[in-house]
């Protein structure tokens, strides 16, 4: 069986795990600074924030950036329902941007996005590929707004001359490594970001809104600091337990350790695809830009018609190749119909959804697979 995503786990990551079962610490250890100290190093951030899903990451952002009852969110709605659903923990409205032709963002219908009641933008690096994220931090900029990138894909990617999630046009960036994902723990998630507010702000938000640092108390006990005990602690804000464990921070360094190699594998792989299918008639690819260095989380294709994705999913599939859509637009989903919003309300996302099929694209997935994966498609047609 061939699926459209799958992780790799090798020997030193089983050892690495083993190692952390027999320590003293398997959650609340010194694997979690490590994790976080290579994440951001990797990325280039100041600072990293490691929780236990990418959804919780996002949460976390939008909390830490104040996002209220009342307030607006803008999101793209080619995406996973949690780029939009940390809006509403927040008691927030999402607000869904039509994409472009590379199932993007559309940065240029932004400025008609924007109310005065809009407080955060979540561009999505759609399958790996990096949104324009200069454009949308000069709007970002001119409306005082917030830049939360969802960057769940985008783990390697690079836009222009930066790193995604070393957060030079945005303020906090997530990713998650969920088994489908560039890297796993199982389940977890990293914020990054390079502001210090933000950070302290996080590391308590995820351990239940509570500090241990004396620096930080605002008690009266404040004054009588070098008394009190050293079980003392302070909540100061409604936070979650959404910590990673050290297990599984041992198995993202581990993880972390080959992340180029999977980036390489993953892009030879999709090089192989649009060799294959630059000249197709009844398959289109998406083309990165001069800008953009697509990590390639996933290998979107669109074919003509509704009908036809259908027939191919299923073709595929009996051939053991089990591919996936990506995605229902958010705004589908029968829990947003209730929210009263529309069909229509982004044609684009809405036509590219309908014609997508995600065709198998992981690292360990062979050279014989590629082939096999691309002379059953061609059969289809
Ligand atoms: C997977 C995914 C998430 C959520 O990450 P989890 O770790 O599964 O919570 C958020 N956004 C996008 C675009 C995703 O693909």
């Amino acid at each position: 069986m061939i699926s459209y995503a799958k992780q790799f786990i090798s020997k030193e990551d089983i050892k690495a795990v083993v190692e952390v079962l027999k320590s003293d610490f398997i959650t609340c250890g010194l694997k979690v600074q490590e994790f976080e100290r290579r994440f951001s190093r990797y990325t280039g951030s100041k600072y990293a924030v490691a929780v236990s899903s990418g959804t919780a990451g996002l949460h976390l952002a939008c909390l830490a950036a104040e996002l209220e009852k009342g307030d607006e969110l803008i999101t793209s709605p080619l995406s996973f329902a949690a780029s939009a659903n940390c809006a509403l923990y927040c008691g927030a409205k999402p607000i869904f941007i039509d994409i472009n032709e590379q199932g993007l963002m559309d940065e240029n219908s932004l400025k008609k996005k924007i109310t005065k009641r809009t407080k955060i933008i979540i561009p999505v690096h759609y399958g790996g590929l990096p949104c324009k994220l200069d454009k949308i931090q000069k709007i970002a900029k001119k409306y005082k707004l917030i830049i939360i990138e969802d960057a769940v894909h985008a783990l390697g990617a690079r836009y222009k001359k930066s790193k995604i999630g070393d957060c030079k046009y945005s303020d906090m960036a997530v990713f998650s490594f969920h088994p489908v994902k560039h890297i796993t723990t199982g389940e977890g998630g990293m914020i990054t970001t390079n502001n210090r507010k933000y950070y302290e702000k996080l590391l308590m938000l995820r351990t239940h809104g509570i500090t241990k640092d004396k620096s930080k108390y605002v008690s009266k006990v404040k004054s009588q600091i070098s008394n009190i005990g050293s079980w003392y602690h302070e909540m100061q804000l409604l936070g979650y337990n959404y910590r990673l464990t050290d297990i599984q921070c041992a198995l993202g360094i581990s993880q972390l350790n080959k992340i180029d190699s999977f980036i390489k594998k993953r892009r030879e792989i999709a090089n192989k695809y649009d060799k294959a299918f630059k000249n197709a008639k009844n398959i289109e690819i998406i083309k990165e830009s001069k800008d953009q260095f697509n990590a390639y989380h996933l290998y979107p294709v669109r074919v003509k018609e509704n009908k036809t994705r259908f027939r191919i999913f299923n073709y595929l599939k009996k051939n053991n190749i089990y591919c996936q859509i990506h995605y229902i637009p958010i705004y589908w989903h029968p829990y947003y119909q209730k929210l009263d919003y529309k069909k229509g309300l982004c044609s684009k996302a809405e036509d590219f959804s309908q014609r997508e099929i995600s065709i198998p694209l992981y690292a360990s997935l062979k050279s014989e697979e590629v082939n096999y994966v691309i002379n059953k498609i061609f059969e289809f047609f």
